[in-house]
């Protein structure tokens, strides 16, 4: 009735490309996969694995016990979670061979004692606030941070791996700030000597954006997933695959007369006597409800405008005098129908939210 497909070859074609475009100049960037959020709704685990197999230098998540998750189904790569909670339990981190985020005082206090318990040093990627105001150590109190990191790097309690910033995303002005403010994170630990293996600094959007700015690893989240962090649409021309299409069936057809209101509050009345279509997808599939009137759909080839209000489970379509009949394919977005793009902006949302969102009543399936 409601069918996923994600296509997994598409996720490892995506990631090659960005492999070249940050290895362009001939620098060896490394390459983070990330992964939260059941990877931006297409599956977590087959994705962990197909970029593992593909060769992917780290996976990145947001919390621990999404690490721990990949851990448990037998992913090897290096893992770093970077949002924790304050009883998250960073011994089990370390036994998992987990890399953490450390974003404060209290956090490497927490660190080096769950490191001291488990006996071996937490592996550890200093995260600094550029200038996004959300997770990170400001750059006020980084020299701090950074004078202890150095004591417990010596008691032999953390090695520091990673020191990593993360971009606002609001303009080219904005953005070049945050590289600065980047640069003098990276000067103070340099003069205190701290050393790290890895720097870094931009997720897909900030990737595509600013070459300048690659340092030694790149993290990737939504390019990996063929869709653009820009909200232009322009995933194609950056040599990215969607990897997610959403369809389902028709479900009912029936003959209306004109005038007849269609489904809550009657935005859409019929202004002749036409053929509706009934497609079991609504808001908790992720379709959503103020794409009402806005979204189009794809069946056997035709784009319809969804006119009328999209339910929770369902929607209807005026598909006038097309002959539709139940079974046919409804495309949601994706492989033959409107791009995420497009339903994000029908939305007034980004793709991110879209894919993210996708129901667990869809049929899950990966090709590749
Ligand atoms: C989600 C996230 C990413 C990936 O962002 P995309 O825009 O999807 O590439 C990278 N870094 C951090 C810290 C994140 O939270």
């Amino acid at each position: 009735m409601r069918k996923l497909t994600i296509d997994l070859n598409n996720v490892a074609h995506n990631l090659d490309t960005m492999r070249k475009l940050v290895n362009s100049t001939g620098k060896q960037v490394k390459i983070m996969g990330v992964v939260k959020a059941d990877a931006y709704g297409h599956g977590m685990l087959q994705v962990a694995r197909k970029i593992e197999a593909e060769g992917v230098d780290y996976i990145g998540v947001a919390d621990l016990a999404e690490a721990q998750t990949l851990r448990s189904a037998g992913i090897k790569t290096r893992i770093l979670a970077w949002l924790h909670d304050p009883q998250d339990d960073f011994a089990s981190a370390i036994k998992h061979e987990i890399d953490v985020a450390v974003s404060s005082q209290e956090q490497l206090l927490r660190v080096k004692k769950a490191a001291s318990s488990a006996g071996t040093p937490a592996q550890i990627h200093i995260k600094v606030d550029t200038g996004l105001s959300r997770n990170g150590v400001t750059i006020d109190e980084l020299e701090d941070l950074l004078i202890e990191t150095k004591a417990a790097v010596e008691e032999g309690l953390v090695e520091t791996v990673g020191i990593f910033s993360h971009l606002s995303s609001t303009g080219v002005k904005e953005d070049l700030a945050q590289i600065e403010r980047f640069e003098l994170a990276l000067d103070m630990a340099a003069k205190l000597g701290v050393e790290f293996e890895l720097r870094h600094l931009t997720a897909s959007d900030g990737t595509l954006s600013y070459p300048q700015a690659h340092y030694d690893m790149i993290r990737a989240g939504i390019a990996l997933y063929g869709l653009s962090p820009f909200s232009d649409n322009r995933a194609a021309e950056f040599g990215l695959k969607p990897v997610m299409t959403a369809e389902a069936t028709v479900v009912q057809t029936k003959r209306v007369q004109a005038g007849e209101g269609v489904s809550y509050g009657y935005l859409y009345r019929t202004p002749k006597e036409t053929t509706l279509a009934l497609v079991p997808v609504g808001y908790a599939e992720g379709l959503p409800r103020n794409a009402s009137g806005k979204a189009e759909v794809c069946i056997n080839n035709k784009f319809y405008k969804i006119l009328s209000r999209i339910a929770m489970d369902q929607f209807v379509v005026d598909v006038g005098d097309a002959s539709i009949s139940p079974g046919d394919r409804v495309v949601i977005f994706g492989e033959g129908g409107p791009s995420a793009d497009d339903l994000a902006t029908a939305a007034d949302t980004i793709n991110y939210e879209i894919v993210t969102r996708i129901g667990s009543r869809f049929n899950r399936e990966f090709i590749g």
